[in-house]
């Protein structure tokens, strides 16, 4: 675009890049005697023509390139697929192996109760033999010590044996009794057929869900071929799985203002082994044409609250983009702990994400 030919309204011509970036009237750049205004240059319908052409020419050349890489994907298909639900296959994997460990710690708890439960039982029956062993050694002494007078009467006689035998009928029970504390367990093990279903895997291991693809472009005026006078979008950008973000650079859409291409980025750092940050870049992605440019962003960067617009963390920096600077970055940004804190309401708990937006506003420098 930068290089393509405008006729200005005295004839002459001039470079796109050289009148569009400027203020809205110019003097012209040729004759340097009389002022253009660039709406009207620019409306004249050859330049709306070529502009035009030039836009078609530009957009047909991303979209050939895309078409390129789907042959590319198309391909390698069953690669490309594989490699894309990988990670979604390892996280089953790994929460198979976490779900085994739960539901074993479990079985484990309820034997270590059963266990200790045997424990109880045994020293009950424990104190109930020393108990009745007492009282057979006692029984015992009396028994032995049991005199029966002879020179009695006959009827005395046969009261004090119905008083021993009864004494040592007595006793035979306390040694039954004693032997059965040791003989068996007062305790047996009914095996319950439970419904199996008391632990429900799923819910306990989780299920497949559908994430939301909301990245997306808000232009604030959508203006039909003039790439280059829109100056401002806001690039909504959802970071998934931002609990594992850590060495994994998640990149959002592209948008496109005052003819430049921009992007956000944003990444996991760690400081000082300790604290994980955010690591915010904005990225200016045509590096040809900023090599004749020096560009002023207005940034408002806005995590988004999930509950109450007012609670929105913000920020604002204005930063210069040239060739020297290119893709600018934010590093003493929130922490991500404290991002994912549940109180703070920025970081969705179920699926893992947060919402970020950047709202820009980009001026070409004179
Ligand atoms: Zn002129």
């Amino acid at each position: 675009m930068n290089e393509v030919d405008i006729i200005l309204t005295c004839g002459f011509s001039s470079k796109f890049k050289d009148i569009a970036y400027i203020n809205d009237n110019f003097t012209c750049p040729v004759c340097k005697s009389h002022e253009i205004s660039l709406d009207e240059c620019l409306n004249m319908k050859r330049n709306k023509l070529v502009l035009l052409q030039k836009s078609v020419q530009t957009k047909m050349d991303g979209f050939s390139e895309r078409t390129k890489n789907s042959q590319l994907y198309k391909n390698n298909i069953e690669y490309h697929m594989d490699k894309c639900y990988e990670k979604l296959k390892h996280e089953i994997d790994v929460r198979r192996k976490e779900v085994k460990l739960i539901i074993n710690q479990k079985i484990d708890d309820y034997y270590f109760k059963l266990y200790y439960d045997v424990y109880l039982i045994k020293s009950i029956k424990l104190k109930e033999f020393e108990q009745t062993f007492d009282k057979i050694k006692s029984l015992e002494k009396e028994i032995k010590n049991f005199k029966i007078e002879d020179n009695a009467k006959i009827n005395d006689q046969i009261e004090m044996n119905r008083d021993l035998r009864n004494k040592i009928v007595g006793g035979i029970d306390l040694v039954e009794n004693l032997e059965e504390i040791i003989k068996e367990p007062y305790y047996g093990l009914q095996k319950n057929n439970g419904n199996i279903m008391v632990i429900d895997v799923a819910d306990l291991f989780g299920e497949l869900y559908l994430r939301k693809k909301i990245n997306t472009i808000l232009y604030k005026n959508n203006l039909e071929i003039d790439d280059f006078k829109r100056s401002e979008a806001t690039i909504q950008f959802v970071i998934y799985d931002f609990d594992k973000l850590k060495n994994q650079n998640q990149t959002s859409k592209t948008c496109i203002l005052r003819n430049l291409e921009w992007s956000i980025l944003a990444k996991e750092i760690t400081e000082n082994n300790e604290k994980n940050y955010l690591e915010f870049y904005l990225c200016c992605n045509s590096k040809g044409e900023l090599k004749e440019l020096s560009v002023n962003v207005d940034i408002e960067l806005r995590f988004l609250h999930r509950y109450h617009q007012n609670k929105d963390f913000i920020e604002n920096f204005k930063q210069l983009f040239s060739i020297d600077l290119t893709t600018w970055r934010y590093r003493n940004f929130l922490t991500t702990k404290k991002l994912m804190n549940s109180l703070g309401g920025y970081f969705d708990e179920k699926y893992k994400y947060i919402t970020l937006q950047a709202c820009l506003k980009v001026d070409i420098l004179d």
